[in-house]
């Protein structure tokens, strides 16, 4: 797409606000990813972590701020005008979502499940989204569940199922909300496995996180939110190793 040989980042986001009613849930956020770039952003429950990442693919829509994803430009504010719903859908097409809770659709196969987007939005030949949606399993670790039903799999499984069905679109960018919080914890190592594996792979990745380690270890940069603001951001290894805000030290206490 338009900027992948350019310098600028692959997603910009700016001067970020949303309220809920009355509740200001972000407050001037701004955050850039470069392409191929890894980011965790971490902090307290209620800090408007899922509402970031949501506005970033504008399942959420902003009150004011800018979002830029590739080379797709949304300004918000007063007197601005909302994206048609086409444009929503193409942009949102661009940018991949894997929540807590899977979403697959319980009455299709992991199969169909990740061939549905393709065919649907992407009006792919069935042939030509078969082989892909297999590929992807492949790559997923589960070229030996594609006739599954979800209900069939377990947790990691349906989690790795929902990543290969946001893959299957295309993205230019990954966005993660707490990706591995509803797993029993000894199927959390092969989703994060996945992931690490995508990170490698180059793909451009926003992750919302409780795995300190894992953020540390695979994203170049953290964010630390709290009460809808930016609080501190830094390389992974030194805001986790060597965090400089109160805030952000008494919060990664939680996790030793
Ligand atoms: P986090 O993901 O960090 O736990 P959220 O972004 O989910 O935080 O929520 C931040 C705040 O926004 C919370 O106070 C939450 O209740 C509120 N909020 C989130 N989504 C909505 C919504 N759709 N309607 C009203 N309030 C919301
Ligand atoms: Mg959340």
């Amino acid at each position: 797409m338009a900027n992948e040989t350019s310098g600028e980042p692959k997603i910009a986001i700016t001067r970020l606000a949303k309220s809920f009613g009355g509740n200001a849930v972000l407050k001037d956020v701004s955050l850039t990813v470069p392409a191929g770039g890894v980011v965790a952003l971490i902090g307290p429950s209620g800090s408007g972590k899922s509402t970031l990442l949501r506005c970033i693919n504008l399942l959420v829509v902003p009150d004011g701020g800018e979002v830029r994803v590739g080379g797709d430009a949304f300004r918000f504010g007063p007197g601005t005008r909302l994206p048609g719903i086409k444009a929503l859908a193409r942009f949102r097409a661009g940018t991949g979502m894997v929540f807590q809770h899977f979403n697959l659709f319980p009455h299709l196969t992991a199969l169909q499940n990740i061939m549905e987007g393709p065919l649907t939005v992407k009006r792919m030949p069935k042939a030509q989204a078969e082989a892909r949606a297999r590929a992807l399993l492949a790559k997923v670790g589960l070229a030996d569940k594609a006739e599954q039903y979800p209900s069939r799999l377990s947790g990691g499984q349906k989690q790795r199922v929902a990543i290969a069905r946001a893959l299957a679109m295309e993205p230019e960018v990954m966005l993660f909300d707490e990706a591995t919080s509803a797993l029993d914890p000894e199927l959390v190592g092969e989703v994060l496995g996945v992931m690490r594996a995508l990170a490698a792979d180059g793909m451009t990745m926003v992750i919302v996180t409780h795995e300190i380690a894992f953020a540390r270890e695979v994203a170049d940069r953290v964010v630390f939110l709290r009460d809808g603001v930016v609080v501190e951001e830094g390389p992974a290894r030194t805001l986790i190793d060597a965090p400089r805000h109160p805030d952000t030290r008494a919060f990664l206490a939680h996790f030793h």
